[in-house]
């Protein structure tokens, strides 16, 4: 499975915004973004003006880089929302806020989207009791999100037992129950339950010329 490995922290200078790759380091003062704003290189600094390409761009690599997601399952994504009803950019980001990866982290269950990937991926979680190990499963109102039996043992998941899950974390379409590791996605989000610092319009701009 092909992802990106290299430094988080680079992505984030290079958008010029806060994408939350690494936890809890995102939200103190070690944030790299706080302490140098420039992007990543030697021209880093030059003051470019975006023309309207570059602009859509810079919105679709900052909602590919936000979730985790490569250019070909982002460009499916992007074609099942053209055909489905309703707004496009709206169908688009409600069809990444509903992987399951990124549902791990909301719930708390991960520190970054990055983590949860790996941990959806290892089989650490089921869904409706049933082990799911594909980050990008599209969860459905109603689904049981569920460290599995034989992971709840592991430090990573005893220490979040009896814990809530992150204030700022946790959107209004589920919950999670504090003693136990597990959550429920109580209904489909809604574009105004997704906090993802992009102009959805501009990446629809940009992939239907
Ligand atoms: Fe981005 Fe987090 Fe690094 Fe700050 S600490 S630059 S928000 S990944």
């Amino acid at each position: 499975m092909a992802r990106y490995t290299g430094p988080a922290c680079k992505l984030c200078r290079r958008e010029g915004k806060k994408l939350y790759l690494k936890g809890d380091r995102c939200v103190s003062g070690k944030c790299a973004l706080e302490r140098r704003t420039s992007a990543p290189g030697q021209h880093g600094a030059d003051v470019k003006k975006m023309r309207e390409y570059g602009m859509q761009l810079r919105e679709k690599q900052t909602a590919k880089r936000y979730y985790g997601v490569l250019e070909k399952q982002f460009r499916g994504y992007y074609e099942s929302a053209a055909a489905a009803p309703g707004k496009t950019g709206d169908n688009l980001l409600i069809t990444v806020e509903r992987r399951l990866d990124n549902v791990v982290y909301r719930m708390g269950f991960a520190m970054t989207r990055r983590q949860a990937r790996q941990l959806v991926s290892h089989a650490h979680f089921t869904v409706n009791g049933r082990k799911v190990d594909i980050p990008s499963y599209q969860v459905k109102a109603g689904d049981v999100i569920e460290v599995a039996e034989s992971s709840r043992s592991s430090e990573i998941f005893k220490r979040l037992l009896g814990q809530d899950a992150p204030v700022f974390l946790i959107p209004a379409w589920m919950e999670r129950e504090k003693n136990a590791l597990k959550g429920t996605v109580t209904r489909l989000p809604a574009r105004e339950d997704i906090d993802v610092p992009v102009e959805e319009h501009l990446i629809v701009e940009l992939y239907s010329k």
